[in-house]
């Protein structure tokens, strides 16, 4: 005998996750596309439907800057948000303009190394460390080159900061380098073209690739070798992801 069910109702799965929102867009009149990040599940969309209505149940459930626990509905092209609850708010990001701003950039260049239904824990890691550090309050540039540093060692492209890349000799106290952001790392002057990379400028990128975060606060170097450390990651970046993040234009925006 045959037997008739609700297509919806037989294919429709539920789950229970934890997660952040990295980036959203508004469909329609009302719902919101949310692409998330989860320790479990590494990248994935999901749509928070009628959420830009102010009756909406899930409404401010899914603010950006919050790890989320979700309850979720399998969809015929993205799961559906049918529950959501904060388990932690970086509150004081939302209210601080240039932080939020670098807390954007971080999530997309977390988003942006992390595959689809991949589950990649140290990144998602990364991602609320930089919060973290952004909410206690270091230097907001300083927590985005870090963040930036930490994307480049996760994904197999951290720069060699200790030798050129040629001839493999360890920079002297003081001598002037050349960044060489393709290849990944210093070169001393006599194997390297391009802008040149200060002594400074390399001290600051060792001190963020081996310090801890909560020690970055600490951390008071000459705006030059911020600018030089910047320009380094930029290039190495733009190397890794072969265009610039989008949130980078709203960041120098706002940090100019
Ligand atoms: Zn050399």
């Amino acid at each position: 005998m045959l037997r008739w069910y609700p297509a919806a109702m037989a294919l429709r799965r539920t789950s229970r996750i934890t997660g952040v929102v990295t980036s959203r867009f508004r469909l329609g009149e009302a719902d919101r596309v949310l692409t998330l990040l989860s320790p479990e599940r590494g990248k994935f969309k999901a749509i928070a439907k009628g959420v830009r209505k102010p009756s909406s149940r899930l409404g401010g459930g899914v603010e950006p800057f919050a790890e989320l626990h979700l309850g979720l509905a399998s969809g015929r092209t993205f799961d559906v948000v049918t529950q959501v609850q904060s388990a932690r708010v970086w509150l004081g990001l939302r209210g601080r303009l240039g932080s939020s701003a670098v807390a954007w950039y971080a999530a997309e260049l977390v988003e942006r190394a992390t595959s689809e239904e991949q589950p990649e824990p140290a990144l998602y890691d990364l991602l609320l460390r930089a919060w973290d550090l952004l909410e206690s309050g270091a230097a907001d540039l300083l927590v985005a080159r870090w963040t930036e540093l930490g994307i480049l060692d996760a994904a197999g492209h951290g720069p060699e900061l200790d030798a050129c890349l040629d001839c493999s000799r360890a920079p002297l106290e003081g001598e002037e380098l050349r960044w060489d952001a393709e290849a990944g790392g210093i070169r001393c002057a006599t194997h390297g073209e391009g802008a040149p990379l200060s002594s400074d400028a390399l001290r600051l990128l060792r001190a963020l690739r081996r310090f801890a975060p909560e020690e970055l606060a600490a951390l008071r170097l000459p705006a030059a070798a911020l600018l030089e450390v910047d320009r380094a990651l930029r290039g190495s970046i733009l190397a890794l992801y072969g265009r610039e993040p989008r949130s980078r234009s709203f960041l120098d925006e706002v940090m100019a």
